[in-house]
């Protein structure tokens, strides 16, 4: 089937989805972006995804091209054109196409948007879940406003390059007084001998996550203990259990940091009831409606 693409306004074949040579996401990554995950032709947790996407904008004070409901709308459809089931959709939004200069373009230039959507497997993700991931931990060498989700994912990009010609599925990076601070695409948890989950305080150092932030929902709920506090790479690995989370991959049991196995070398019971339940804490909606 072809795909489609949503580029400022058009609903575009793949091939001729296109942005300009001088925007300034493409020059600068001057650019933000969010990734929703589609689960039976439905949005999960829209609502925490468009306030981040806020907040996004906001430390970059960047416009916001157009109300909520609208950027819903381009969303659905996106994925409704791309018939997508169960998979992700992405909305990008730059500060748009203007002579490169550092500094922002006068006021007045329109953002460019693009959103895309694309099938994932689901019975995949829970082969990949059943066997459990391996990780490598690497340094973490991003810009120190990693809260930020802007498309200046050079770093990550690296990380995850490194992590895949090792045999390994995720890099966990690591700052410089030895402390993991969260994996390329997603944020990292261990579950500690006593049984407390903890993951590292969502300060300017790591991604506040979507899914981060439901697990800590689901763990409130079930009068699970758990601490916002950094861990070291040492702690993680002599940890009973140890997850990542993020909306593509929801929660994925590690098994093995840097080669090394994680507990018994098993997905962790924690790990795998958290991910069974996810989907009935995550907001999962059919329209855009709820949003004001
Ligand atoms: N950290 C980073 C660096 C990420 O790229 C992502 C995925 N967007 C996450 C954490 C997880 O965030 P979420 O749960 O919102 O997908």
């Amino acid at each position: 089937m072809a795909r489609i693409v949503y580029v400022n306004g058009v609903y575009a074949p793949y091939a001729s989805a296109v942005v300009h040579a001088e925007d300034r996401g493409f020059q600068f990554a001057d650019a933000v972006y969010e990734v929703c995950e589609v689960r039976d032709g439905l949005l999960v947790d829209e609502r925490r995804h468009m306030a981040r996407l806020q907040r996004s904008l906001g430390e970059l004070r960047m416009a916001q091209p157009m109300d909520l409901r609208s950027l819903g709308v381009i969303l659905r459809e996106t994925v409704r054109r791309n018939r997508v089931k169960n998979g992700l959709v992405y909305l990008q939004i730059t500060r748009g196409v203007a002579r490169r200069d550092f500094a922002f373009p006068q006021p007045g230039v329109a953002p460019t948007v693009v959103c895309f959507a694309r099938p994932l497997s689901r019975a995949k993700g829970e082969k990949r879940a059943g066997a459990g991931i391996s990780v490598i931990t690497l340094p973490d060498i991003r810009w120190t406003r990693a809260d930020i989700k802007t498309t200046g994912l050079l770093a990550q990009s690296l990380a995850r390059q490194q992590a895949n010609e090792a045999g390994a599925y995720e890099a966990w990076m690591v700052d410089r007084d030895g402390y993991i601070t969260e994996g390329a695409s997603c944020n990292a948890w261990i579950v500690t001998a006593d049984g407390k989950l903890v993951t590292r305080p969502a300060d300017f150092g790591i991604l506040r996550g979507i899914t981060r932030g439901v697990v800590m929902d689901i763990a409130r709920r079930n009068g699970f203990v758990f601490e916002e506090r950094a861990f070291t790479v040492d702690e993680a690995k002599a940890a009973r259990e140890a997850f990542q989370t993020s909306a593509t991959g929801l929660v994925m049991p590690v098994v093995k940091i840097d080669g090394e196995p994680v507990g018994n070398g098993k997905p962790g019971e924690v790990a795998v009831g958290l991910r069974q339940v996810y989907h009935t804490v995550a907001e999962i909606s059919s329209t855009p409606a709820h949003l004001t």
